[in-house]
């Protein structure tokens, strides 16, 4: 397994921002921790960054639009998608629960009062199908694995490496199948971290993330691919 890039983890505040530290700097972008002066004057990217709230409300009609809650718990959050395909790629995904990311987004005032995300390039914007806790756990174990076993309450050691994540461990084959129900949200989250969890965030090298690519379709997981996973199968724990 590779290193995992440098800022990639969720709960660094700095790479995946709330809201309010965002609109802070919204109507300053150059004075913002993410942006610097370029050559001609213009600013350009410091790093890279994330936006991740979790879905309230849809309220998809013509093009993406949702309401999101950050991880301060700030809700009523509006994202919409304004580029010429709207975002309805993502239709099937805009559900209460499941989470929005977006790329180096800019706090924005809407006409109607409302404030959010306005996103003008749809290969910044997915969505997840998974709550942001469940996200926050699994790039707590992605980035902090821990060799015991991870049934509760025994602390015996993994030996044993769950095949789906490959990162939960067991103590035995009973302790895998008896913790399944209660880790395979987790195990897919990890799947999906992945993505985030293997970019070095902190340098710009000019060239943008983007999650889709109309010629690629997702681009490099595909966090349908996530969805559509079927559950793994328990009991498939293998020696380290
Ligand atoms: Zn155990
Ligand atoms: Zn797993």
């Amino acid at each position: 397994m590779s290193q995992p890039g440098r800022g990639s983890d969720l709960s660094d505040r700095r790479t995946f921002p709330t809201f309010d530290a965002l609109a802070d700097y919204g109507m300053f972008p150059s004075a913002s921790d993410y942006w610097k002066t370029g050559p001609y004057g213009n600013p350009v990217p410091n790093q890279h960054w994330c936006f991740l709230g979790e879905i309230e409300e849809n309220a998809t009609f013509i093009r993406l639009a949702v309401t999101v809650r950050d991880r301060n718990g700030r809700g009523k959050i509006f994202v919409a998608c304004h580029d010429d395909d709207r975002g309805m790629h993502l239709e099937k995904l805009a559900k209460k629960g499941n989470t929005v990311a977006v790329l180096y987004p800019k706090a924005h005032c809407f006409a109607d009062g409302q404030v959010g995300f306005r996103v003008e390039d749809s290969s910044q914007l997915t969505i997840l199908p998974f709550s942001l806790k469940e996200l926050e756990d699994a790039s707590n174990l992605f980035h902090h694995p821990t060799t015991n076993c991870s049934a509760q309450g025994c602390e015996k050691a993994g030996d044993l490496r769950c095949t789906g994540c490959r990162l939960a461990r067991y103590c035995s084959a009973e302790h895998q199948k008896m913790h399944w129900g209660q880790h395979k949200s987790l195990c897919k989250a990890t799947k999906a971290i992945e993505w985030f969890a293997r970019k070095d965030w902190t340098k710009w090298d000019g060239k943008p993330f983007v999650f889709y690519s109309p010629s690629k379709k997702h681009d490099p997981v595909s966090f349908g691919d996530v969805l559509d996973m079927k559950g793994i199968p328990y009991g498939a724990a293998r020696s380290i």
